[in-house]
């Protein structure tokens, strides 16, 4: 048990963001256990090729998943990876057209592709599985349209390498519990992936289950905190009582 902080008044728990990290390590770990039981065995295996991983996720930026698939699909549909950079770029922006900023991931995509093809002579990405992760994911996060999140999904879901992809989801669920303190998400990859254990299976089960705790449960606005396993830690709920405000908003008077 936790002893309180000096100076907090008698019976009131510190908040954990405001711990040492390694009590937020142990929060963590509960709360892999708490979004198992709730959600349960997520057995890893890559969700698509890797190629398909790295574009759909930059077309998933700001997007819905049914819209993303459609753009991809369309994408594919101008050929290989070799026609995708020599089409003009206005067709690329029209065929992701249901993916948000058609007009800058256009570019971006080309621009991504042409970069691998420059630097690997094709499109095979398998070498990030035995490059050390933290040159695998510099060597990621170096091509134009690539940043943490996507090259984090890439190594993770399917090179089972032990990093940890921080969402909208993840990122809100982990803020609000108090596993970090509130930073961007760029900032949250860092601050979480020192937390938590360099183990694989473990990383790829809390991504999905707090991704889809955030999905039903701690959603943008409204969380539905008495439906919640994590709410008798969370600091949110200690804060605000069911009443959590939107998540990025500064909660009103009274
Ligand atoms: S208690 Fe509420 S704010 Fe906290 S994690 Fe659960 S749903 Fe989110």
């Amino acid at each position: 048990m936790t002893e309180p902080l000096l100076g907090l008044p008698e019976g009131e728990r510190p908040l954990n963001a405001a711990r040492p990290e390694s009590e937020r390590a142990e929060l963590l770990r509960w709360m892999f256990d708490r979004v198992h039981e709730e959600y349960g065995d997520r057995t890893h295996e890559p969700r698509r090729e890797p190629m398909h991983e790295l574009i759909s996720t930059i077309l998933s930026q700001r997007t819905t998943a049914r819209d993303e698939d459609a753009a991809y699909g369309e994408l594919r549909q101008l050929g290989d990876w070799d026609a995708i950079i020599e089409t003009p770029t206005e067709l690329v922006a029209h065929a992701i057209r249901r993916s948000n900023y058609p007009e800058s991931k256009a570019p971006r995509i080309q621009a991504t592709l042409r970069a691998i093809r420059e630097q690997r002579g094709g499109y095979d990405l398998d070498f990030l599985a035995e490059m050390p992760v933290k040159d695998a994911m510099k060597w990621l996060t170096d091509l134009p349209g690539v940043g943490l999140k996507t090259a984090s999904l890439v190594l993770l879901f399917n090179y089972a390498r032990p990093v940890f992809p921080v969402d909208t989801h993840v990122h809100r669920v982990s803020t609000r519990v108090g596993a970090i303190p509130r930073m961007g998400e760029q900032a949250a990859h860092r601050a979480l992936l020192r937390l938590l254990p360099p183990d694989p299976p473990f990383l790829y089960e809390l991504h999905l289950n707090l991704l889809r705790h955030g999905q039903r449960v701690c959603t943008w606005t409204r969380p539905r905190c008495p439906a919640c396993v994590l709410r008798e830690r969370c600091d949110a709920h200690a804060i605000y009582g069911n009443n959590v405000p939107s998540f990025g908003e500064k909660p009103g008077k009274g």
